[in-house]
């Protein structure tokens, strides 16, 4: 049993690299990834935070400091990665913002910080780190963190969330197309409600309970439930999936 599981999930000898990974989901999935075997490179916003995340999930995690939107912070960050890792072989995207505005009253700089965090970060993390697993030669898994605001409009006020992850969601299948030669899959979840710092104080406001009544499984999710998919999709067990993206909400768009 035990050799199966390793064999289908384990990551021992890997190298993954995780955006946002400070707090909430991204926390998350570096946690079950580091619990699979693999080395994880803890990347936030702020060092401080990925540094006591790193510390906190062990297994020789190590933190890095970068804004996925700037275009030198990631490939600074990939280049700090990679040496000292040894290479990259799993990259998740999953540093994302969510604040909420109305189209007919849209701040043009909203609209583009929303656009530079949630799709130009992920497509700059993805072509760094695609330089770094070809030059491996071993393939790889990037995972994108999208959201169920791809698919549907949960809320009015998520139009820029909602188009960022609805171009997320086709940035993975051409990546998934482009680096299939590769052997790099590329495949996206799609969460729905997830408590987590971010989603903290909306969630105390009366989102929550406005979310479990609709949720047939009767709850949000957990960020180590997130991980656990997330595992999934960056194992061996996935590796013949690739340019899909698999919807984590408890049932939500079933209603
Ligand atoms: P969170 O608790 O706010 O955590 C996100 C982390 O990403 C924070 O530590 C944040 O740092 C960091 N970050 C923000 N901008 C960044 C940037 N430019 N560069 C690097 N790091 C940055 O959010 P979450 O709820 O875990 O959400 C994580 C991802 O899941 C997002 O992509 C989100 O869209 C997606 N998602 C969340 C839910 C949900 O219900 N929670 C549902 C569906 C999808 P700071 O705090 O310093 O800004």
């Amino acid at each position: 049993m035990a050799n199966v599981l390793t064999e289908l999930f384990g990551l021992e000898g890997r190298r993954a690299l995780v955006t946002g990974a400070g707090s909430g989901i991204g926390k998350g999935i570096a946690r079950r990834l580091a619990q699979a075997g693999a080395k994880v490179a803890v990347c936030d916003l702020e060092a401080d935070r990925a540094a006591a995340a790193a510390a906190e999930i062990g297994s020789g995690a190590i933190a890095a400091g970068c804004d996925v939107s700037d275009e030198a912070s990631v490939a600074a960050l990939v280049r700090d990665v990679a040496e000292q890792l040894g290479g990259i072989d799993i990259l998740v995207n999953n540093a994302g913002i969510y604040p909420t505005g109305p189209v007919a009253e849209m701040d043009v700089a909203d609209w583009d910080r929303v656009m530079a965090v949630n799709l130009r970060g992920p497509m700059l993390c993805t072509r760094e780190a695609v330089r770094v697993m070809r030059s491996g030669g071993a393939g790889g898994a990037i995972l994108n963190v999208s959201s169920i605001d791809s698919l549907h409009p949960s809320f009015v006020g998520m139009s820029h969330y909602g188009a960022s992850k609805g171009g997320l969601n086709m940035l993975t299948r051409s990546a998934a197309l482009e680096f299939a030669p590769d052997r790099i899959t590329v495949n996206a979840i799609c969460p729905g409600g997830v408590e987590t710092e971010g989603t903290q104080a909306a969630f105390g406001d009366g989102l929550k309970d406005q979310l479990e009544e609709r949720i047939p499984l009767g709850r949000v999710a957990t960020p180590d439930e997130i991980g656990a998919v997330s595992l999934f999709l960056v194992s061996p067990a996935a590796r013949y999936i690739t340019g899909t993206t698999l919807v984590v909400d408890g049932g939500y768009l079933i209603t």
